[in-house]
């Protein structure tokens, strides 16, 4: 089996003590390769060096997050894009709209969604997409750039059907992580609509651990256990479930 954890912050602090043990485990349980969304200004440096050290397995995207968009964002996002000029990455990401955490900068929030949605159109990447309590206020962002193809994934997925079936039809896939595994998650049901063609695997790391270390630190080695639930959802082997959400993964960020 061959999995991709799509959607791992392993840069952050939490993996300090042991990130290469952490990368090591994840290789051997079949997780090939971690794809590593930005967040902020202050996390570009740990993430381009863990790209460094594990060349081959971790990939850098570039992008703001949505609960850090500030008064500033302008700036921060002109740096972000500056890093082009010396530096590849996978997609945009991850970016998008948080109403959960604060709505006071739901216009900037909106504003910074839209300059990286264009930035992704002309870098034609992906975008990763982190939407929280904001589904309408996204697919309007989106529904802006009506002609332009765009692609990329809702991460960690936590809309209704609805939502998700209006995310397939613009082009995108779900991501799914641990809260598949847990077991009043209605997600269950989302996948065995959706099916294997739509979803890509994440941890989200250090957070959203799968059962049954829920509540506890999360790492990508974890991914195993995601897929066999999604199998299982899905009456699938393991085996094909990867072969289908690992091809997904490779289709849409081109590695
Ligand atoms: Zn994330």
């Amino acid at each position: 089996m061959r999995l991709i954890d799509t959607h791992t912050h392993l840069y952050l602090p939490e993996f300090d003590s042991d990130r290469d043990e952490m990368i090591e485990r994840a290789v051997s349980s079949g997780v090939a390769m971690l794809l590593m969304p930005n967040i902020d200004l202050n996390s570009v440096v740990p993430m381009l060096s863990a790209a460094d050290r594990y060349k081959n397995v971790c990939y850098p995207m570039i992008g703001l997050h949505p609960t850090s968009v500030k008064e500033n964002y302008k700036e921060q996002l002109d740096i972000l894009t500056g890093l082009f000029d010396e530096q590849k990455f996978l997609a945009i990401g991850e970016v998008g709209i948080d109403l959960y955490w604060d709505k006071t900068f739901l216009n900037g929030q909106m504003e910074a969604f839209r300059l990286q949605v264009e930035l992704a159109i002309s870098k034609e990447l992906p975008v990763v997409i982190h939407a929280r309590d904001s589904f309408p206020e996204v697919f309007s962002v989106l529904q802006e750039f009506g002609g332009e193809k765009i692609s990329g994934v809702f991460h960690a997925f936590s809309g209704t059907r609805d939502d998700a079936n209006k995310a397939i039809e613009m082009g995108f896939l779900l991501g799914i992580g641990g809260p598949v595994t847990f077991k009043n998650s209605k997600l269950g049901e989302i996948v065995r609509e959706v099916g294997a063609r739509n979803i890509v695997l994440e941890t989200d790391s250090p957070y959203l651990a799968p059962v049954p270390f829920r509540g506890k630190r999360n790492e990508s080695a974890y991914i195993p256990l995601i897929n066999k639930r999604i199998a299982e959802i899905l009456g699938m082997t393991e085996e094909e479930s990867s072969a289908i959400s690992s091809g997904n993964a490779v289709k849409l960020f081109k590695i």
